[in-house]
């Protein structure tokens, strides 16, 4: 299965000790054969992050570096059970890409219902393209009730390289990644691989998504990061949807 685009990738703007720059994540994406790079640092909601000011600036960044065509967006912490994001709707409305993610220092682990409600919103909003990582054991989720609002939405489910490497970081995430891929089989939900990759090393690397996709016999067509017109199709409604909001 070719792969062509990185989905979830950290640079320094995100904290968490790494240096490394977008230029350099471009780099190991032409490297790695990987040709569309979404960018997505973490929201301005997570203190050690980027202010909006450097998200705003993306935007007169080169859309293209090392030949590998860039996506500026975001990991948008989910902040409250309204589906709240962590970035101004007018920033919101700028980025090329959106990931809705649960992270402790902004949405307190709670039970399945509330947890759900949280990410069910953000996605009702119309405006999540993704969400990230909905495979972290601090989180239960109700996996068929998120799956089919993703379904009624467009929006796309992540299947996280990082949370199923031997030392991810949210827990067992393999059984419930197994379910999530069961459903979104059974629902032709599509889904995206993203590495998560804070830094260089890991852009490009899907290999436990890999194992797992295999293991669960899941189609290629229902993969988005086999083509880059797919993905571009889907984003589409929603970054219209970010923008209309503060038209
Ligand atoms: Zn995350
Ligand atoms: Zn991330």
């Amino acid at each position: 299965m070719d792969l062509f685009i990185d989905t979830h990738t950290h640079t320094v703007a995100s904290g968490h000790g790494s240096t490394d720059t977008i230029t350099d994540l471009a780099r190991a994406a032409k490297e790695r054969g990987i040709r569309l790079l979404a960018v997505t640092d973490h929201s301005p909601s997570i203190q050690e992050s980027a202010r909006e000011s450097y998200f705003r600036a993306l935007r007169f960044c080169e859309p293209v570096r090392y030949g590998v065509r860039l996506l500026y967006g975001t990991e948008a912490d989910v902040t409250d059970t309204n589906g709240t994001l962590g970035m101004s709707d007018e920033v919101l409305a700028l980025m090329d890409l959106v990931i809705a993610s649960l992270h402790p220092p902004c949405f307190h682990p709670s039970d399945r219902e509330t947890n759900t409600l949280a990410l069910v919103n953000a996605v009702k909003s119309g405006r999540v393209d993704i969400v990230g990582h909905p495979d972290d054991e601090k989180y239960p989720l109700d996996l068929p009730t998120l799956v089919d609002v993703c379904k009624e939405y467009g929006t796309m489910v992540e299947l996280n390289n990082s949370s199923l490497a031997p030392d991810g970081y949210r827990g067992n995430a393999k059984p419930l990644d197994t379910q999530l891929l069961k459903l979104c089989k059974e629902k032709k939900v599509y889904v995206s691989l993203g590495s998560d990759s804070h830094g260089r090393t890991g852009v490009g690397d899907f290999r436990y998504c890999l194992e797992l996709i295999r293991e669960c016999s899941f189609p290629e067509e229902l993969i988005v990061n086999t083509s880059p017109s797919l993905f571009s199709s889907l984003l589409k409604p929603h970054r219209e949807a970010r923008k209309q909001l503060v038209r």
